[in-house]
């Protein structure tokens, strides 16, 4: 296990309230060995040399704790948006379970990013943090189907798993939902996978489904996708080049008949889509939360 260096580890967020109504945003690890063939954290304005490798960051807990100490505001703290907190290495190092022990006795909220069903080892914590402020979990999943999820996110556990994580949390009254995001042109679009996911969202107790139907583009993260879209999408290359030249933002093509398809469907099974709407639901349930407690 390599290590990094840090001085800080909470930073201020100022676009908490249009992105899940988090204060604070922290990361844990640098690095993440996911392998998802899109990943947007491999592109170099992030500087990040060997992606792939996870490296933890030296007495991250310790530098925490002074932290939220001093910190007025009993915000959330988002975690894993430049790599996934719960990688295989989080098995021993319990680097995230320490930090949620942390949050808990300080009374934070949490808001987590994830495609590891690990984080079922740590419901006691995150029920315990949902008792004294707001938790929010993310799964991403891109696609219903195992066997393409095991192509573009391969060193992770299949949708099917991550379903069955989020049925997990939900029973146990955590606010969980999905990411949808990205979704991939010409590979994870179709109309019928949109539909499959929504249904499986509320059969498994997601309360929201968030996605901007699109990808991003950009330098080293674009050679990466392109190379593994020779490699295993023979010719969407080709298709990517024509449709979207140097486009950095690349929406998926029949956008808004298909962002239709998917709010239809996810107003059919009462899973919420917009980002105030999940904002202010999960919030509002902590506050029932705090109501009870009072009472
Ligand atoms: S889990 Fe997230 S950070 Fe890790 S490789 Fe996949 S997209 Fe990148």
């Amino acid at each position: 296990m390599e290590y990094i260096k840090a001085k800080t580890i909470l930073t201020k967020v100022k676009y908490g309230n249009e992105w899940y109504g988090i204060d604070y945003n922290m990361n844990l690890y640098r690095g993440c060995c996911h392998n998802c063939i899109y990943c947007d954290s491999r592109s170099d304005c992030y500087h990040i040399n060997n992606f792939d490798v996870v490296k933890g960051k030296e007495n991250s807990l310790h530098i925490l704790e002074q932290e939220l100490i001093t910190k007025r505001k009993k915000g959330v703290i988002g975690i894993g948006s430049m790599s996934d907190t719960y990688n295989p290495i989080e098995k021993e190092l319990e680097q995230t379970r320490g930090a949620l022990k942390l949050i808990s006795k300080y009374s934070f909220g949490v808001s987590i990013d994830t495609k590891s069903d690990l984080i079922l080892r740590d419901i006691d914590l995150l029920k315990e943090i949902n008792d004294k402020n707001s938790v929010i979990v993310k799964f991403t999943i891109t696609t219903p189907k195992d066997d393409l999820a095991k192509v573009i996110e391969p060193n992770v556990c299949v949708s099917s798993k991550r379903l069955q994580a989020i049925k997990a949390l939900a029973d146990n009254g955590i606010f969980v939902g999905i990411m949808m995001n990205p979704v991939l042109p010409f590979i994870t679009d179709k109309e019928d996978d949109i539909r499959e996911l929504v249904r499986l969202a509320g059969e498994n107790g997601a309360r929201f489904i968030h996605t901007y139907m699109g990808m991003t583009l950009r330098d080293s993260q674009k050679n990466y996708y392109y190379d593994k879209l020779d490699k295993y999408f023979v010719g969407v290359k080709d298709k990517y080049i024509k449709y979207y030249g140097n486009r950095y933002n690349c929406l998926v093509p029949n956008y808004k008949r298909l962002y239709k398809v998917f709010t239809d469907e996810c107003n059919k099974y009462g899973i919420l889509y917009n980002m105030k709407d999940i904002i202010r639901e999960y919030k509002k349930e902590n506050k029932n939360n705090e109501q009870i407690s009072l009472f």
